[in-house]
């Protein structure tokens, strides 16, 4: 089978689950789990943040960092495709009482100046504009990713206007490995970061949430009110440690990999519009007379399988799991359906 589903479907190698196996454990609850403290100190030092916070998942990191900087009745900032809106049940509103400005941006990405033209005046009527979001890379966006010197702009906005600013980087190593941008300086821009070790890392479970040390202690007692306070936790963070060292690099292949079926996919005649390819994503639109449900089956019948993001728009995501074998063999079907 080939998996073009989710670069969350990967399984972990051998290599990987040896490295659970041996982890070091004690109760995370109590902050006593050696592994989870490493895991949550290496991502913080990549990022320059001072600390970091071992999760179940990236909806649960993005849903404490927007709980741990707002009140009721502040207002969060985000492209209308964004995770935080999109994708984790309307948890702002369920979690945090606030309501959401959603900006009309560019294949997920919002300028310095959508934002600044979001922001509320104070009137006691509207909502106070508090909190910033964006993704790098942009899921829905099509993998579309920010250059550091773009975030820095955003960074500033944000910064003349008093509002915090936090990066959903459920993918952002596919794009440091793209812009060869430093972490530190990248990290340092944000409030907040939530790091996925589940997606392209190829981890079974986890996302990391990074801040200064005030921020990961109110986001502890938050985790901790949401149920998701786990105790031999190292079991898994030694996952996530074992894709830090040995995962990362490696996402250059991914995003190659992306590349080539997106060229692939623009030089066929059933294709419409493939969006632009940065990083491990690609979502293309079908012609009229390629149904998006026809094309899935010709492709399941070939063992290929993908998703719908419409009815005409697909997408496919490169990860551990798809070799450049099942690249190629990808590339010959396309040229083949008609
Ligand atoms: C996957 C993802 C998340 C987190 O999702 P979980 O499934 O809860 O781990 C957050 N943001 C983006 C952009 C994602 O793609």
């Amino acid at each position: 089978m080939i998996n073009l589903i989710s670069d969350t479907t990967t399984k972990p190698t051998a290599a990987m689950l040896e490295a659970m196996m041996k982890a070091e454990v004690g109760d995370d609850v109590f902050g006593a789990d050696p592994t989870v403290n490493a895991l949550q100190n290496a991502l913080a030092g990549m990022f320059g943040q001072e600390a970091g916070l071992f999760c179940p998942s990236g909806t649960m990191t993005n849903q404490i960092a927007i709980k741990t900087h707002t009140v009721p009745m502040d207002e969060l900032i985000c492209d209308h495709t964004s995770h935080v809106y999109r994708s984790e049940n309307g948890g702002y509103a369920y979690n945090s009482g606030i309501a959401i400005k959603l900006i009309q941006g560019t294949n997920g990405k919002i300028t310095p100046d959508q934002i600044e033209a979001s922001i509320n005046p104070s009137f006691d009527w509207l909502p106070k504009s508090k909190l910033v979001v964006i993704e790098n890379s942009c899921n829905i966006g099509g993998g579309a990713m920010y250059t550091y010197n773009e975030m820095l702009e955003i960074k500033k906005v944000c910064e003349k206007n008093g509002l915090i600013l936090h990066l959903d980087g459920a993918r952002v190593f596919n794009v440091l490995v793209e812009t060869h941008d430093d972490a530190i300086k990248v990290g340092t821009l944000f409030d907040s970061i939530s790091i996925c070790l589940s997606k392209g890392l190829g981890s079974p479970v986890g996302s990391v949430l990074l801040g200064s040390h005030e921020f990961i202690k109110s986001a502890r007692r938050f985790r901790k009110a949401m149920g998701g306070g786990m105790r031999q936790a190292g079991y898994l963070a030694a996952a996530g440690l074992y894709a830090l060292e040995n995962n990362i690099d490696r996402l250059s292949i991914d995003n190659q990999r992306a590349r080539e079926l997106g060229e692939c996919l623009m030089n066929q005649p059933y294709v419409e519009s493939v969006r632009p390819v940065q990083t491990n994503i690609v979502i293309f639109d079908l012609k009229k007379d390629m149904p998006g449900d026809v094309f899935l089956e010709k492709l399941k019948e070939k063992d290929i399988h993908a998703v719908a993001f419409g009815p005409q728009t697909l997408r496919f995501v490169t990860h551990l799991d798809v070799n450049q074998e099942q690249v190629e063999k990808v590339k010959t079907i396309l040229n083949q359906i008609r």
